[in-house]
């Protein structure tokens, strides 16, 4: 048994955004409850093991009390996604940790070298590609591709339950697809709310709409939505997409259906 702790859930910027004073990030300033920083989850057991280190990663391990960490795998080399890594050298070394395991898709691992070299000494890097699987303390790991830019990576993790994290991407590949069979939990991404999409307008990031289309083809039982409320031009106004209510008012039409929340924990 482990636990999956969301450390954020927020698309790349943070709800509230400091640019913007729209209903959405006006509710989450007087409500810490709604604040969502960058999506990233923990899995905690006998390790800590992290996927995605973003920019919020110091503020969220100091939030949920993490101590210390032994492994981070990494979905692809955005900044919403690694820039947590920069600030884990200095601690890890302080705080006498062992070199943390940090899994890179492959064809990406080079950036760490030219990017963070100074903390070199701190980690070990693993050069991932999909098909990898990694048997550890707390459940078995496979690599998966998803739908996203040309590295980016998802996990489908064994415990008692098979959970796939799927963020960011849009519908998987074939190859994918065929991975997520008897899946329990799906975790995907809903970057923004609304269809804003044009016609012949493609993609990298899910609307709300077509992640739910993805979850009910895939026809796992449960559901949990993250990387949400990114910012967007609609009708002329700025918006966070959902408000908490309609968020609600969706959960309720969809059973199995969650949005994540900053702090949110499941056991596995
Ligand atoms: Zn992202
Ligand atoms: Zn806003
Ligand atoms: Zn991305």
């Amino acid at each position: 048994m482990a636990e999956i702790l969301f450390l954020g859930s927020s698309a790349p910027f943070q709800l509230p955004s400091f640019y913007c004073s729209c209903w959405t990030c006006q509710a989450a300033r007087n409500n810490p409850k709604q604040h969502r920083t960058r999506a990233s989850i923990a899995l905690i057991g006998q390790e800590t093991v992290l996927i995605d280190a973003g920019p919020d990663l110091e503020f969220q391990l100091e939030r949920e009390s993490i101590r210390k960490i032994q492994r981070i795998f990494i979905t692809h080399w955005h900044f919403d996604h690694v820039w947590g890594l920069a600030a884990l050298g200095e601690p890890s070394r302080i705080a006498r940790w062992p070199r943390i395991e940090v899994y890179i898709p492959s064809q990406v691992a080079y950036h760490f070298d030219q990017e963070l070299a100074y903390m070199k000494d701190r980690v070990k890097i693993n050069p991932i590609s999909p098909g990898d699987r990694f048997e550890l303390p707390d459940a078995s790991w496979e690599v998966v591709k998803t739908t996203h830019n040309p590295e980016s990576v998802g996990y489908i993790i064994e415990s008692s339950q098979r959970v796939a994290y799927l963020v960011d991407g849009i519908f998987p590949p074939s190859e994918t697809l065929k991975r997520l069979k008897n899946i329990d939990l799906l975790i995907l991404e809903a970057t923004v709310d609304e269809l804003l999409q044009k016609k012949g307008e493609k993609w990298d990031n899910f609307s709300l709409q077509q992640a739910i289309d993805c979850w009910k083809k895939i026809g796992s039982k449960e559901c949990i939505l993250t990387h949400l409320s990114c910012h967007s031009w609609n009708k002329g106004k700025l918006v966070a997409g959902f408000t908490e209510s309609e968020r609600l008012e969706v959960e309720a039409k969809n059973p199995g259906l969650k949005f994540a929340y900053d702090g949110m924990r499941l056991e596995i």
